[in-house]
């Protein structure tokens, strides 16, 4: 009997034990100090940032304190891109100097099962380390507050606590790299839509204590079924759509929240063609050891006071589009400028280069040419967009950017290498493109083939040929 009883409160505590561990969250937390840290943050026990991660997509902004202007926006921590350097400012997100820090709200846009978070600093000196309190929230509790200011304890309004994270050496210099990486033995942190990062200076002995925060990723356990299957939506936010390209290969956010009149376009004519041209520009645009994002988003903002003349932009694999612009253009250019946002979603330059230690520049005239060539020539090759008239037929120089450059790209692909498009694009990818390029794949230089294009626009226009 004795030995039974005492064998039950064993079993007992051990499965308490167990229970207790199977829900415990892990903070790892690695320094590379200012002497070993590199341009690729690569950690021993913290793995390097994702290049594209749930954070990706997500929707970051301020819900208190306020940014330092010294600082990049809030995009430069969720865009794939590092600092190349230790102490580049605009690389960082980072609160006001001087200030007792603040507080991020990352909406993950639908419920997400979350198995790390991970958060990257870099910097000479006491602006190094982090210190926060993170927490999560699905977002659908009766009292939840998105933006609980630093008056308000998150806990009372439908935020979880996740972890505290104090990164601060105790002893030697506080300046180089850090990682942090919350995971949960269960191998799940929690399911999360939103996420709150509660940040607090290093210091206070002088005004510069704010932590320059490089980059955050948000894993998520989304493998092809979970996209699969992603919760719709919460009901708030009528206008967010998930679309997913072949089998959950490829996922899409397209967000008309700000732009309600857009969403029946988007459902009814956007998301098709998204559907069917990201995987056929992915295969456009191959290079060695190169996989394109599994994920990106378009959303349409609505525009600001002041705010005139922009049709689209794309960092990293987010695309921005004006609402002005696609509200007018809907049976115009409005699809075929998404295509050309989603060749840069595709070309990623920056981000692929940046580990290559000696990479030449990358000429503006490519990186906007080629995505107008996709767009002009293989998209809506009828519409004519890139055409060149005898007005701008003076002017027209291969480098001439976007239709120009298209015009130019289209001539030399024809005439001389059909597989031009792809061999320079993985030149300027991975960051070896020199103009030697023209002569190696089609035995002219620029300025011949620059000669040669010409004169062939002047005899289809009827005009006498100029340089
Ligand atoms: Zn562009």
């Amino acid at each position: 009997m004795k030995c039974n009883r005492f064998f039950a409160a064993f079993l007992c505590s051990l499965l308490l034990a167990t229970a207790f561990a199977s829900a415990e969250v892990k903070v790892t937390v690695a320094h590379n100090d200012a002497e070993h840290s590199t341009a690729d943050f690569k950690f021993k026990d913290v793995p390097a940032p994702a290049k594209v991660s749930a954070a990706t997509a997500a929707k970051f902004r301020v819900v208190d304190g306020e940014k330092d202007d010294a600082g990049g926006d809030l995009d430069v921590l969720h865009d794939g891109k590092l600092p190349t350097e230790a102490d580049l400012p605009a690389a960082n997100f980072f609160f006001n100097q001087g200030t007792e820090g603040g507080r991020l709200c990352i909406d993950l846009g639908v419920p997400t099962d979350v198995k790390q978070i991970n958060t990257y600093s870099w910097h000479t000196d006491t602006r190094a380390p982090q210190v926060y309190t993170l927490y999560g929230a699905e977002g659908n509790a009766p009292k939840f507050n998105s933006s609980p200011s630093k008056d308000v304890d998150p806990t009372t309004c439908g935020w979880k606590l996740i972890a505290k994270v104090d990164t601060r050496p105790k002893t030697g210099d506080a300046g180089g790299q850090y990682g942090v990486s919350i995971s949960d033995t269960t191998g799940l942190v929690g399911k999360f839509r939103y996420l709150l990062l509660a940040a607090t200076p290093t210091e206070t002995d002088d005004a510069f204590g704010n932590t320059f925060f490089s980059e955050i990723s948000v894993v998520s356990s989304g493998d092809a079924a979970e996209m699969l299957t992603a919760p719709k939506p919460a009901a708030d936010q009528p206008g967010v759509k998930q679309l997913s390209i072949e089998n959950g290969k490829y996922t899409v956010t397209v967000d008309t929240t700000e732009t309600p009149d857009l969403t029946d376009w988007a459902n009814n004519q956007l998301d098709p063609v998204v559907i069917d041209w990201y995987p056929k520009l992915v295969a456009m645009l191959p290079s060695d050891g190169y996989s394109a994002p599994t994920h990106f988003s378009i959303t349409f903002r609505a525009d600001k006071p002041g705010e005139k003349g922009w049709v689209a932009n794309t960092g990293g694999t987010r695309i921005n589009c004006s609402h002005a612009f696609y509200i007018k253009q809907l049976k115009g250019e409005a699809i075929g400028s998404i295509i050309h946002e989603m060749v840069h979603v595709v070309q990623q330059y920056g981000a692929f280069r940046a580990n290559r230690p000696r990479r030449t520049n990358t000429p503006g005239w490519l990186t906007e040419g080629i995505p107008d060539y996709i767009r002009w020539y293989k998209f809506e090759p009828k519409a004519g967009g890139a055409d060149i008239s005898k007005r701008g037929y003076d002017k027209a120089r291969y480098d001439g950017m976007y239709r120009i450059s298209a015009n130019f790209l289209n001539y030399v692909v024809g005439k001389y290498d059909k597989d031009l498009i792809r061999e320079v694009n993985a030149a300027l990818r991975d960051g070896t493109y020199t103009d030697d390029l023209f002569p190696k794949l089609t035995g002219k230089s620029l300025d011949e083939l620059n000669t040669e294009w010409k004169a062939d626009l002047a005899r289809k226009l009827g005009i006498a040929p100029a340089n």
